[in-house]
């Protein structure tokens, strides 16, 4: 039986792992700790630090292939695999460029689409000398490993870069400066790229964002056509600039004269694809599993007029001790995921309400409906 290894047991290795089952796969999960929610789903449960050579060892030898579920896994990791002789998507090369924002950037500006004014800086002086070529509002932003915001800092003037430089330039953090955008919507693209280059894009979708981190996923945008096939080529696009293997989230953003701007990109599934499990003919973890091992990528299309997909946040820390399900179930429409994690912290993810529905408003009245009932500590 083929196994596919993923570095990561979080909810996207879970659900990775469901649709593999589907395919006849089996996953391998790789993690830094025990009991993670795909972890438990599998028989081949690794558990310890990435970039420990024995480990890393034992998991390459019960892989056929190998992929991941965060771009937090260091690319010198994915290029010790591929010299292990293994199929690595995505690859060490596109890794290395995607996980550092500024490297990221220069790629995708190079292959000419369009991005937001930005620059490293390396000190505080240098944001100011940013702040006098491209004004206020800048954002700062940590070069890695930064998610739902917790890297970023919106700077409205030179009062907030004493605060903002200390928090996120701490330990030496690489930093880097860009231009607010004062965008109407956020848009996303799922993007699936084969190991032959054929690519295939999910609608184009709108999200909502509350404190940086993504509440809602409208599918698809309610927007005209020429503008979501431009959102839709540009993240093609992104997504060849890298030569990417496998699905790519594409964030973008949409500013009032119609023009779209290139944010950032996943390099694995993502949140505002999770709507592609009911609402597609393909889910994007199908999708990525078919990407990833050379096989057909299949039918992006949706499958109803309309999908909306609310996530289920952390309200407050403690035991994840679900609540009211049933009641949530009851909601006609409501599809209902939960991860499993053990604990609960404010804005953590720990599941998400799809609905279907003949419009965006239906859906998301379903949708918000069962969500509103789920109480995660119970
Ligand atoms: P993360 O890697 O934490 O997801 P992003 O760079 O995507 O970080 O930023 C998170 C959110 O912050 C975005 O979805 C958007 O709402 C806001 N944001 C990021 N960059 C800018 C910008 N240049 N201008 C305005 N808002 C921004």
């Amino acid at each position: 039986m083929t196994r596919i290894g993923i570095l990561g047991g979080g909810q996207l290795a879970q659900m990775l792992t469901q649709a593999a089952i589907s395919l006849g796969l089996e996953t391998v999960i790789f993690e830094r700790s025990p009991d993670s929610p795909a972890g438990r789903l599998t028989q081949h449960e690794i558990v310890g630090p990435w970039d420990d050579g024995a480990t890393l060892a034992r998991f390459a030898t019960c892989c056929d292939c190998v992929t991941l579920e965060n771009e937090f896994v260091d690319a010198g990791v994915l290029a010790w695999l591929e010299d292990y002789g293994l199929p690595v998507y995505p690859s060490a090369i596109t890794l290395a460029s995607i996980q550092d924002k500024l490297v990221q950037k220069n790629r995708i500006a190079a292959a000419g689409l369009p991005v937001p004014a930005y620059r490293a800086v390396a000190t505080p002086a240098e944001v100011l000398e940013a702040a006098a070529a491209l004004g206020w509002p800048l954002v700062l932003k940590a070069r890695r490993d930064g998610y739902d915001g917790y890297g970023n800092a919106t700077l409205r003037s030179e009062r907030d870069l004493g605060p903002a430089w200390e928090r996120l330039a701490r330990n030496g953090r690489a930093l880097l400066v860009e231009a607010f955008v004062p965008f109407t919507n956020e848009l996303a693209v799922m993007v699936v790229r084969g190991r032959d280059g054929a690519t295939r894009a999910y609608p184009v979708v709108e999200t909502v964002q509350q404190n940086h981190i993504c509440h809602v996923v409208r599918a698809p945008a309610p927007l005209p056509p020429a503008l979501t096939e431009q959102a839709a080529s540009l993240a093609v696009r992104a997504v060849e600039a890298v030569d990417g293997v496998g699905i790519f989230g594409v964030e973008l953003f949409l500013l009032a004269d119609d023009r779209v701007l290139y944010n950032e990109m996943a390099p694995r599934p993502h949140n505002s694809g999770h709507y592609t499990i009911e609402a597609c003919v393909t889910s994007q973890f199908e999708n990525h599993l078919r990407a990833v091992l050379g096989w057909p990528l299949g039918d992006t299309a949706m499958r109803s007029p309309a999908a909306v997909m609310v996530n289920l946040l952390g309200g407050r820390d403690g035991a994840s001790n679900p609540q009211a399900l049933r009641q949530a179930l009851a909601v006609p429409g409501a599809h209902l995921h939960l991860y499993g994690k053990r604990e609960v912290r404010v804005g953590r993810k720990m599941g998400h309400v799809t609905a279907l529905g003949p419009s965006l408003a239906a859906a998301e009245s379903t949708a918000r409906a069962a969500a509103a009932l789920v109480q995660l500590t119970g």
